[in-house]
């Protein structure tokens, strides 16, 4: 991160004029600059951060108070709704779309101090793994160019890892923050489903999104955490429980220690790779030689996930993606024909690239009169059992461990051709959204093949910060990467 570690230690230094904001931002911009093949950002917006930055750095040297995010860079995920700019969900479908508002966490961001320097790349209405479904075209990871950053946040990892920014949000529907963190080796959390608003995040699967944060560490997290969560007027599924100034209680000594505990199916399963495998069986191994409780859980329900996410999920995108018709937003792709239908399926078929296609069919279809006890039920029967287990989960444990995907970054084309592979990836991930718990990933580990990889925590419903404090100290203390 530029010359500090935290955001903390940035503003400390602003403070005692040791930097600017207009210095922060010109070193991001060169960045930029180098970093620009990595295709992590879609727009810049350098004039208007220097604006800002110069801005900011008048009003603090004029005594004004600050913001919680007093100068801190921000890259945004092109999903995210910023008033009078470009949005376009990686979708030619929204090419040219400018925002006429501002989503609720921009809004936060604004108010509290914040630069958003420019948006990010992602998977066309954040559906994939690894950013290479983007009418932008693929995102590269910084750590070896061949390979994927992830998705669908790829982009917003990259912008963390490259040094292209300080934080960036991205959005979790089944993973697609934590994923890309665990990929790029920094970290990624998906709060409680309801902590963040999800006022202006284009939606993709309505019961699942999230609005996620991407960064160096928890400290950083937690500040933007605390800025961006709680009760929002435009979102009424967000929970009116009180904010914690998780900062600040980051820093609170506890004594006790979680109890821990894992799914024995998730570390058994086929899929995993050897390393990652070890790695977390050495990882539990290292936390019960070191005073905690750890407890192996049964978990027979992990072959129903992925499956119960994909029917959920795609159902649910292909109600919020019928608003995209060629009337309301974005290009015509079509002259107006007399068969409305057909002036429809003329747009959708240009809009919308194949994955989107293919999710909004399979939706569609699970959702059919015929179809829908077998599909669409069924999948929401898992999720009504997976939550009753959730609550004897954590009747018993304190945080639950799992790997975040099961292998390292993969090549670029590698699964491009395959989507079930692609989808069964997401096995350790989903979880969390189907449940609404939230969830960090955080990059304890590093693979013989030189690429990072993380570790996931999870707790119970709005209990983000016991999982900030562990990511911290064990971030302090694990960390081998
Ligand atoms: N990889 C998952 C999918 O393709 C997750 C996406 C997301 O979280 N937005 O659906």
């Amino acid at each position: 991160m530029y010359p500090f570690t935290t955001i903390r230690d940035y503003q400390t230094c602003l403070i005692q004029h040791q930097t600017s904001c207009k210095q922060a931002v010109l070193f991001y911009l060169k960045q930029i600059e180098e970093w620009k093949h990595l295709n992590a950002l879609v727009h810049l917006f350098a004039d208007e951060a220097m604006a800002r930055a110069e801005q900011l750095d008048a009003e603090r040297t004029a005594g004004k108070k600050t913001g919680k995010l007093h100068g801190v860079v921000f890259t945004i995920k092109d999903v995210l709704a910023y008033q009078q700019h470009p949005v376009s969900a990686a979708s030619p479908i929204l090419k040219g779309f400018h925002s006429i508002y501002n989503s609720t966490v921009v809004e936060r961001l604004l108010q509290e101090g914040a630069i958003i320097i420019g948006t990010n790349n992602c998977d066309e209405f954040a559906m994939g793994s690894s950013n290479e479904n983007s009418a932008y075209g693929a995102v590269k990871n910084q750590l070896d160019e061949t390979r994927v950053p992830g998705g669908s946040s790829g982009g917003s990892a990259v912008a963390v890892q490259a040094q292209l920014c300080m934080v960036s949000l991205g959005s979790d529907t089944g993973g697609s923050v934590r994923q890309p963190a665990d990929f790029c080796g920094i970290v990624g959390m998906k709060p409680s489903y309801g902590r963040i608003s999800r006022h202006g995040l284009i939606a993709y699967g309505s019961s699942f999104d999230q609005v996620g944060i991407l960064a160096n560490n928890a400290a950083d997290v937690a500040l933007v955490l605390s800025v961006i969560a709680g009760a929002d007027e435009f979102d009424s599924t967000v929970s009116s429980l009180p904010v914690p100034d998780y900062a600040e209680e980051l820093n609170v000594q506890t004594n006790s220690k979680p109890v821990l505990g894992y799914f024995k199916q998730t570390l058994e399963h086929e899929g995993l790779d050897e390393e990652i495998r070890s790695a977390h069986k050495d990882f539990i191994k290292k936390c019960k030689a070191d005073g905690y409780e750890v407890k192996e859980l049964d978990f027979s329900l992990i072959d129903y996930i992925v499956p119960a996410y994909y029917v959920l999920t795609t159902a649910e995108a292909s109600s919020n993606l019928s608003r995209y018709d060629g009337v309301r937003y974005g290009p015509q792709f079509t002259p107006v024909k007399e068969e409305l239908t057909e002036f429809y399926s003329a747009n959708r078929s240009q809009g919308f690239g194949k994955e989107v296609q293919r999710r909004i069919m399979l939706g569609t279809f699970v959702l059919s009169s015929g179809y829908y006890d077998a599909y669409y039920t069924k999948a929401q029967q898992v999720r009504r059992k997976l939550f009753e287990q959730i609550k004897l989960v954590f009747n018993d444990i304190d945080v639950l461990l799992m790997p975040v995907s099961p292998t390292t970054a993969f090549k670029i084309g590698e699964k491009k051709n395959n989507p079930v592979e692609m989808y069964l990836a997401d096995i350790y991930t989903v979880f969390a959204n189907l449940t609404g718990i939230p969830a960090v990933s955080i990059p304890l580990f590093r693979h013989s093949n030189g690429l990072p990889f993380g570790l996931q925590l999870m707790t119970k419903h709005f209990d983000e910060l016991s999982l900030l404090r562990l990511s911290k100290e064990w971030m302090n203390c694990y960390k081998a990467v």
